[in-house]
């Protein structure tokens, strides 16, 4: 669905990207993950449009994104999550939520969308008035969450939606990419928690200093000594197996 091929680019003359290549296909949930200023961030701009490639190529089902703008790119179907969440302090939830369906004119759909949206975050509902500053960090990325679903995506790309979170807002927030998924859209999870990233996802691909250091299952790089010792504070022997290596997918219903 989405394939990126030697991408280089970056910021004046300086690299971020070094000629990275991951793909998606669709129905996956897809983590990319490493460590702060790995070029993670830097490589869902370029996809959404925000940043132009150097080199290399990005492919949305065969189209070339590199020649769209962003906001053709969102009419494609890809929609972005950002990091830090973004959403409008002094506009209420409701208008948050338009906010994602600014392509779109009809204005009875977008409502109807908007309480279909709202069926995935039971801790939004009734609460539409409510203003967007006025919310939890948990609340807000779940509204980010909500707002990016408004268009209608079949690709969701995610930056660090753990990011400031509690483990068990965390949990709640993973459980619902699942349903995400389960409802069809396919996901780019971006994350520097890679034990709940690689929990959830079935393919990941492991990110250092712009380049693509390692690909494999998400059980695979669990497994991995050195995501282990790297990513998911594992001694990398083996030794702490039972506990590290079986970080189970959320299970429904926790929260
Ligand atoms: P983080 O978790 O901190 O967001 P990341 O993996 O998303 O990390 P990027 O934000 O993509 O990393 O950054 C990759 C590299 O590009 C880093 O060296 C960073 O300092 C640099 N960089 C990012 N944004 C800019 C910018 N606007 N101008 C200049 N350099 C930047």
């Amino acid at each position: 669905m989405l394939e990126i091929e030697g991408l280089r680019t970056g910021y004046g003359n300086i690299a971020a990207l070094q000629g990275i290549s991951v793909a998606v296909a669709e129905g996956q949930i897809v983590a990319l993950i490493g460590a702060n200023g790995a070029g993670k961030t830097t490589t869902l701009k370029t996809v959404t449009g925000l940043l132009q490639p150097w080199a290399g190529s990005i492919s949305f089902e065969g189209k070339d994104l590199a020649v769209l703008s962003p906001a053709d790119i969102v009419s494609l179907g890809i929609s972005l999550v950002p990091e830090g969440r973004r959403i409008f302090s002094s506009l209420s939830l409701l208008e948050n939520l338009k906010m994602g369906a600014f392509l779109r004119w009809e204005r009875n759909r977008i409502l109807r969308d908007a309480e279909e949206v709202l069926e995935l975050f039971p801790a939004l509902r009734g609460r539409k008035k409510q203003k967007g500053g006025s919310l939890s960090g948990g609340e807000q990325q779940m509204l980010a969450i909500a707002r990016a679903l408004m268009s209608k995506p079949r690709l969701l790309l995610l930056d660090e939606p753990s990011m400031g979170l509690a483990p068990r807002l965390i949990e709640t927030v993973f459980h619902i990419l699942q349903d995400i998924r389960e409802r069809g859209t396919t996901v780019l999870l971006v994350e520097q928690n890679a034990r709940m990233a690689l929990a959830l996802a079935d393919e990941g691909y492991v990110i250092e200093t712009g380049k693509i250091v390692l690909h494999d299952t998400a059980r695979n790089l669990r497994e991995n000594p050195e995501v282990r010792r790297a990513y998911l504070g594992g001694r990398g022997d083996g030794r702490n197996a039972s506990r590290e290596g079986e970080q189970r997918a959320p299970e429904r219903g926790a929260d």
